[in-house]
């Protein structure tokens, strides 16, 4: 029986895995955290190909799965409705998933607390070292494990994350603490405010573990702000002593006072019903918006998938469906043609190609914002000058079948899994 070592045991390392598990290989998943990863809370959008993909592995996919919203409604800065459409896509939240992927696959194959630190391979497969001094061997290492993927970095040294020239606030705040008359109005819908220069989207999700029952979800909110990167950026990742902690700072380092200039730029900037809900959160964090392409996703027995192989702009809620849809891929070249070359080139092949095309659009609908800080005013394009409302409306909240350059990939693979 194959054996795969699943590096990372995030949502794209569990993907692959209960899928590999699905079709007879032995798995094992060797997770950097210590524990179990449930808490950590974020909304996900998701789209119908990947919870195919849920069901394929045995999850029940029911309503308890996320919330769904009954508009998406654009709010100006005054507050009041510009415009209002329908919301198809479920929104549910990186625990829920988690804990289903996470529950559907064996507990004794997944390793807490084993970092990668390299591998190396030879005629018998490849071996993965870790940084408690410990080793596997296996016949194929599957690299899940993110943006600063360690086997990407092996792999392919020179591909870089590219700051996109923004950053993402975030909150979530329980159902519970929304005052009355602000629940009414905004609790079951998609809210967004697009002022130029900035976007604010915020929607229920499941609240504390998974549930989805009336005053027990939360609101989970995303605020895109551009930030210049050499000072703007540096100086978020700075703590209070003074240590500048690169592109990415914990959350609970944030220095307070960046948390309360956040606040009253809100208040300047969004509706007043985003800047309430800003206000409302004790604890929000921010992470810096990237731009992620690899030429290849293959060498040898070693490859990456999710966010370690491409990383597009988050408007278009696509990262955790590519990362379900690179698994689906892979799992069926290999099913088809056992762990061959063929089977790993027509993996690489497809999703390079659909990695590509998913950043090309993400890049398109947060081009306004990227230009922000990025960019000279004077070298604008018209769609880098002016954020239209009712475009990233559109462009922001449609499913992935409604996207006809990925939809046609996604039916292809799943029209002939063996190429
Ligand atoms: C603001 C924002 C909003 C988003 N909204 C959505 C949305 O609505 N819908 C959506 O689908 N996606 C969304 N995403 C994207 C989504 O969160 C990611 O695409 C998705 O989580 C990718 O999963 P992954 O498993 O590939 O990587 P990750 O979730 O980053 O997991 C990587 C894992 O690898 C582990 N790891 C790292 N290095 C090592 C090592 N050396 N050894 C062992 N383990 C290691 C890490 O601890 C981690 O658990 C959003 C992202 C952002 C920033």
């Amino acid at each position: 029986m194959p054996h795969a070592l699943v590096i990372g045991g995030s949502l794209g390392g569990l993907f692959a895995a209960n899928l590999l598990h699905s079709i007879g290989w032995t798995v094992e998943v060797f997770e950097r955290v210590g524990d179990d990863l449930a808490s950590r809370g974020a909304g996900i959008g998701t789209h119908e190909e990947m919870l195919d993909i849920m069901h394929r592995i045995g999850i029940t996919v029911d309503a308890s799965i996320g919330v769904h919203p009954l508009s998406r409604t654009c709010l100006n800065t005054s507050g009041q409705t510009h415009h209002k459409m329908p919301r198809p896509r479920i929104l549910s939240s990186w625990g829920r998933l988690y804990r289903a992927l996470k529950d559907a696959f064996p507990e004794k194959n997944y390793h807490f607390n084993k970092t990668l630190l390299s591998f190396s391979e030879d005629p018998d497969g490849v071996t993965a070292y870790f940084a408690d001094q410990s080793q596997a061997h296996g016949d194929l290492l599957i690299g899940a494990d993110g943006i600063r993927s360690s086997v990407r970095a092996q792999i392919m040294p020179d591909v870089k994350p590219q700051y996109a020239g923004y950053i993402a606030w975030r909150g979530l705040i329980p159902e519970s603490s929304l005052p009355t008359a602000l629940h009414a109005e905004i609790f079951a819908h998609n809210m967004v405010c697009y002022p130029d220069g900035d976007a604010m989207t915020m929607y229920a999700v499941p609240g504390p573990n998974n549930d989805v029952r009336e005053g027990h979800r939360a609101y989970n909110w995303v605020w895109y702000h551009p930030v210049e990167e050499s000072r703007g950026l540096a100086d978020l990742c700075t703590d209070q002593s003074a240590h500048c902690h690169g592109t990415a700072i914990p959350p609970a380092l944030i220095r307070p006072e960046l948390i309360q200039t956040m606040r009253a730029n809100a208040h300047r900037l969004l509706a007043p019903q985003c800047a309430q809900i800003i206000d409302l959160t004790p604890d929000p964090f921010f992470q810096a918006i990237f731009d992620l392409s690899s030429p290849q996703l293959v060498q040898g027995r070693a490859l990456v998938l999710g966010d370690a192989a491409f990383v597009a702009r988050p408007h278009v809620g696509m990262g955790v469906t590519k990362a379900a849809l690179d698994a689906e891929c892979l799992a069926d070249a290999l099913k088809h043609h056992g762990l061959t070359d063929t089977a790993l080139a027509l993996f690489n092949r497809r999703q390079v190609l659909f990695g590509n095309r998913v950043i090309a659009r993400a890049r398109h609908v947060g081009a306004h914002l990227g230009a922000q800080a990025t960019k000279a005013p004077e070298t604008w394009t018209e769609e880098e000058r002016h954020q239209d409302p009712v475009r990233m409306m559109i462009e922001s909240g449609t499913r992935l079948r409604d996207v006809p350059q990925l939809i046609e990939l996604v039916l292809e693979n799943r029209r002939a899994p063996g190429g």
